[in-house]
């Protein structure tokens, strides 16, 4: 193991602005996988024991560095893929971020899994550790489409991760699904969701498939020939998985996002809605009220900045006043509630409706949008257009 030198630069002071709805979150970057999926487009490499040995103590290092008078009520652990590392390192990592600033006793800490790795003693020890939330990778309980996709489990592995899952007493367990995958047809997609249904999860994340330019996916299209539906079939594939999703039980609150009462990400609402977090790990992005920085991504020269007591961060950017208001509204029109503009106007002091208005009108008369009370919020058509509403903040 390589011992790590104390950090010498700091994160940029806290200078959150008043009136932030949600409390902090921590986000803690995990960049190695198993294998490397054909459309991966993340931070992330293949598994290595020794760097994984450096990785550890960086990390730790790194949020030894940051302490915080604000208290943490989420933790993130975020891929890549996460259920690489041991309990013990999880639980070190825990610990560091108890250490460095107050987390709430009844904090929701999440870990992203894929259902490989999450073997029976993992699940055990992670819970052990205090991560109350599991997020799975499924992505299809379609054989052929998981092996399409490079993934290394089966249908039958996802089902069982699952009730190990279960088993070690995570009840509040989120399940990823892809769809406008090569070739895929709309009966083939709610194969899968009414699978994903029928296995009782807490909350759903549903992804459209982007194929990067780069990406060996692309090849494998290109040698069988196979393509991505059209559009409106992918609208149909969205809508139809929400309404089955609204039947069984669930609700969404997102654009991509489903769950049960009481089990929404209070991690990613921040996101959504005008929080802030702070990111550890490779590539990790912070935002604290109106500062925003970034760590380099890859993991060796991570691990050596750490390891030489430098500052990981590549990019530090403090947003102007207007950018904060229209990312405020940008990202909380992703939300089912929609935007509090109330509290945006009161947050950004920016009157929304009349520098607006106007160009959210013609969405507001084709039924897109929403404008009641102190809300503006897509409908769930309007929700396949949100690109187009949203580019009226920008
Ligand atoms: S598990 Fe996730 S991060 Fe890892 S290669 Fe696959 S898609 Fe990328």
């Amino acid at each position: 193991m390589t011992a790590t030198a104390p950090v010498e630069a700091a994160p940029p002071a806290e200078a959150h602005a008043a009136n932030e709805p949600l409390g902090l979150g921590l986000y803690v970057h995990v960049p190695f996988c198993d294998a490397i999926c054909t459309y991966c487009n993340f931070t992330r490499g293949l598994f290595d024991a020794t760097l994984v040995r450096r990785y550890v103590e960086a990390v730790i290092a790194e949020i030894a560095a940051a302490p915080t008078a604000r208290a943490a009520d989420t933790i993130y652990f975020g891929g890549g893929t996460p259920s690489v590392l041991e309990p013990e390192d999880v639980k070190r990592i825990l610990d560091a971020c108890r250490s460095s600033r107050e987390v709430g006793a009844d904090a929701e800490i999440t870990m992203e899994a894929n259902p490989e790795s999450a073997t029976a003693a993992r699940l055990d020890g992670y819970r052990a550790a205090g991560v109350t939330r599991l997020s799975l990778g499924v992505q299809s309980f379609r054989d052929a489409e998981l092996a399409l996709l490079g993934r290394l489990h089966t249908s039958r592995g996802a089902r069982d991760a699952i009730d190990r899952a279960r088993h070690a007493g995570f009840d509040d367990l989120s399940l990823d699904l892809m769809m406008w995958l090569p070739g895929q047809t709309v009966d083939a997609w709610l194969e899968s969701v009414d699978a994903l249904i029928a296995l009782a999860p807490d909350h759903v994340s549903l992804y459209l498939l982007e194929v990067y330019p780069n990406a060996p996916l692309r090849d494998e299209m290109v040698r069988t020939a196979s393509t991505q539906a059209p559009d409106d079939v992918a609208a149909e594939m969205y809508l139809a998985a929400l309404g089955r999703l609204d039947e069984a039980g669930f609700r969404q609150y997102e654009i991509s996002n489903v769950a049960r009462p009481g089990h929404r990400s209070r991690h990613n609402l921040k996101h959504w809605a005008d929080g802030s977090w702070v990111g550890f790990g490779p590539g990790a992005h912070s935002t604290l009220g109106a500062d925003r920085w970034s760590n380099i991504p890859d993991a060796e020269a991570y691990v050596a900045r750490l390891e030489a007591g430098e500052d990981p961060t590549q990019a530090r950017q403090r947003r102007s006043a207007a950018d904060q208001a229209s990312e405020a509204l940008f990202m909380g029109l992703r939300l089912a509630d929609g935007v509090d503009l109330a509290a945006v106007e009161k947050r950004h002091a920016i009157d929304v409706r009349a520098r607006y208005g106007e160009a959210l009108r013609p969405f507001v008369d084709g039924g897109q949008l929403v404008d009641e009370g102190d809300r503006l919020r897509l409908t769930r058509e309007g929700m396949l257009l949100a690109n187009e509403v949203m580019a009226v903040f920008v």
